[in-house]
Formats: structure tokens, sequence, C-alpha cells
């Protein structure tokens, strides 16, 4: 499947599509006779850089070209020294303004694109998380460009990867706008690597356009996690709706994740139901993973629940319906009662 993106070219009537069409091929031309330089978004939390920051390090450095990375907050000359050490990377552009602390897309998209137009970047890239989601597209509305979400490959400057519907189908997408805004899948770049020394990368001061939007961050609530993240655990355990209730899921579940060292996931039905907090659901409305193994314990597989994990190395599956969905993507599963076979599994594996 390949679509064509331009600026405005959705929604649009016949004579107003002619003429964007002469647009978008002399803006083609234009892009091709430009030098292309790309701006690596680095989102923070708790003072560190994210990791699928470096990950959207990693997509832009498929371009070849020069890359700045774009730090803004309180406090943020540690992460700024971080970030000078990341290789691929030239130049870093800082803002030191707590109205950026929290990523709120409504002051942090102006303070972006102010930047963007300063440095004349061809390539906008940042990590296709809840920040990065909420982010970039309203970067891209602010420029009059078409976003590109959640990419997974880099064809050439022009023309990128993604999935649709759900994963079961990868669009290329070719886009004739001047500047690309785009959202990477952090599994689909391995992340950029750290140097010893990364002193030779110049820290700038961007502009700040202090556009104070209405909006205020009043609070949070974050669940406390004694395991390794979702996100990034090279294992992980997840339950559905079979465990039954929050307290099987907590017997059977987390004792499974510990003997492995994993990470605990679930399905958007046990969470639905309360037995998972839904910062761990895995699926399309969830986190999208794709550690060595994943292990699902009475998930059926539905589509949804597969365009989250099934790009995993290896997939285990326990299920006591030998025709559920999920035996079609696993590697190696088991047929049988989950309340039997997984305490049993527990046992061997702390042996
Ligand atoms: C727009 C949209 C977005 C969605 N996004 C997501 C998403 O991000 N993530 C997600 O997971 N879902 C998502 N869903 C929901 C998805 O369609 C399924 O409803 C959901 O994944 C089902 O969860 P489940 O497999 O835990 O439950 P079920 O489908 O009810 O499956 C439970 C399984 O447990 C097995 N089982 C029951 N008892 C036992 C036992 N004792 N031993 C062994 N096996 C047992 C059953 O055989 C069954 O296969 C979305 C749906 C929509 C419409």
């Amino acid at each position: 499947m390949v679509l064509r993106l331009g600026s405005s070219t959705l929604c649009l009537k016949q004579q107003r599509l002619r003429s964007l069409a002469s647009l978008a091929s002399s803006n083609a031309r234009l892009i091709s006779c430009r030098s292309v330089s790309a701006l690596a978004v680095l989102e923070l939390k708790d003072g560190k850089l994210v990791q699928s920051s470096l990950s959207a390090v990693s997509a832009a450095h498929k371009l070849g070209s020069s890359i700045t990375g774009f730090i803004a907050g309180s406090n943020i000359s540690e992460p700024s020294k971080e970030a000078a050490k990341i290789r691929g990377i030239q130049k870093i552009i800082t803002i030191e303004n707590d109205s950026y602390d929290k990523g709120l897309p409504e002051n942090f998209a102006p303070l972006l694109v102010s930047n963007i137009r300063k440095g004349g970047y061809t390539h906008i890239f940042a990590g296709h998380t809840t920040f990065g989601k909420s982010l970039m597209p309203r970067v891209a509305a602010l420029l009059d460009v078409a976003q590109i979400s959640d990419i997974t490959a880099i064809d050439n400057e022009n023309t990128f990867v993604r999935p649709v519907y759900a994963g079961n189908a990868i669009a290329t997408i070719e886009s004739s706008d001047e500047i690309k805004v785009i959202t990477t899948r952090a599994t689909a770049f391995p992340p950029a690597e750290y140097e010893a020394e990364g002193s030779k990368v110049l820290i700038e001061n961007g502009v700040d356009p202090n556009s104070n939007s209405p909006v205020k961050w009043v609070s949070e609530n974050l669940a406390k996690l004694d395991r390794p993240s979702l996100a990034t655990a090279s294992k992980v355990v997840s339950g559905g709706r079979g465990l039954k209730s929050k307290e099987e899921f907590d017997r059977v579940i987390l004792p499974l994740a510990d003997a492995f060292g994993a990470a605990v996931g679930a399905s958007r039905a046990a969470v639905d139901s309360g037995y998972a907090d839904n910062s761990l659901q895995v699926g399309q409305t969830g986190q999208v993973v794709a550690p060595q193994l994943y292990f699902c314990v009475g998930i059926s597989g539905a589509i949804q629940h597969l365009a989250g994990m099934k790009d995993s190395k290896v997939i285990a599956a326990v299920n006591k319906d030998a025709d559920a969905p999920i035996f079609q993507v696993a590697d190696v599963g088991l047929v049988g009662d989950l309340f039997d076979t997984v305490p049993e599994l527990t046992e061997k594996l702390g042996k």
C-alpha cells in the first residue's frame, strides 16, 4: 500500500487538489535541493532521557544527516550533558524554563515550532510515546504539514514505513511536505548508544516564545513499579481475563514474572476488569512491546492485543482453549488450566 501525503491533500475539492499537486511537486524539487537536517525532541522523565528518545535519534541517524537534540524544562544541564554523549548528535538546543517541565503540548508545541523555524530543520523526530503522540500532531498543524505517525522504517528522506489496521498491513508513505514531523516506534529502532565522551557537541540556547497557554498541570498519579519497566524489559509476562480476579492475577502472574525477572503486562480485558493498572496494558491502545520473551497467560489473542506484542522474539502462551487465536502466533503453547500449570511452572523455574 502506498499513500502519498501532502500538507493539505485530504478533504479538498478537485480544483484545489490540482493546484496543490503542482505545489507538492515543486516542494518535492525543493526538498531534493535542500540538505537534510534532523531535530530529535528529547523527552525527559525524572531528569533522565527516556529510551524512546534514543530510538528517535537512531531513526534520525538513518537519514545520514546532521542531528540536533532538543531539550526543554528546568534543571536541564545534567540531561543536556547526557544528551551530548549520544552517538550521532552534533548539537543540542536547550531551553531552561520550568513551564516546559511536564511537556504540556499547548506550551511545548509553539516552543518547538519557533525553534524549528529558526533552525530550518527538514525532519523532526520524537518517540511515539504519550508525550510524542500529544505533541507532534499539534506541531504539524502549526507548520501546516501532515504528521507521520509511529514509523518502523525509513526508505529515504521522503518515504517512511508504518503499520496500519492494528499492524495487519504495512503502509509505505511518501510525503511531499517541506518539513516532516515524525513519531518513531521505539521497538523498531534500537536506542542510540552513548559515546564515552561527548564534549565536542555544541550546547546552544534556543528561542523561547513563552507562549504561556491557559492550560496548567494540576497533579499526577503514577503507578509504582518495583519490577522492570514494560517498555524496555527483555521479558514480559502478561495476564488476561482468564485470571478471573485481581487476587488471582497477583497470585499467579506476579510470582511467574519474578521467577523470569520479567515486566508485567496485561490485556485490555484484564485492565478493564481492574486486575492490573492501565499503564500495563499491551496492545493497539496500550503499549507496543517487542521483548525477547513474551509469555501470555489466559489471553485469547485478539488482534488489538497482537498489535502490541507480535514482534516479540519468542511468544509463549498458556490457554485452556486449544483454538484460541493466540496459538496462531505463539512459538510455544501449553493447552491447559492456568491455575494448575502456571504455579507449577513458577515453582520449577524457582528451583
Ligand atoms: C478499539 C479497540 C482497541 C483495543 N485495544 C486493546 C489493547 O490495546 N489491548 C488488548 O489486550 N485488547 C484491546 N482491545 C480488546 C480486545 O479486542 C479483546 O477484547 C481483549 O484483548 C481480550 O482480552 P483477553 O484475551 O484477556 O480476554 P478474552 O478474550 O476473554 O480471553 C480470555 C482467555 O482466557 C482463556 N482462559 C479462561 N480461563 C482459563 C483458564 N483457567 N486457564 C487457561 N486459559 C483460560 C480463555 O480460553 C480465553 O482465550 C481493544 C478493542 C477495541 C475495540
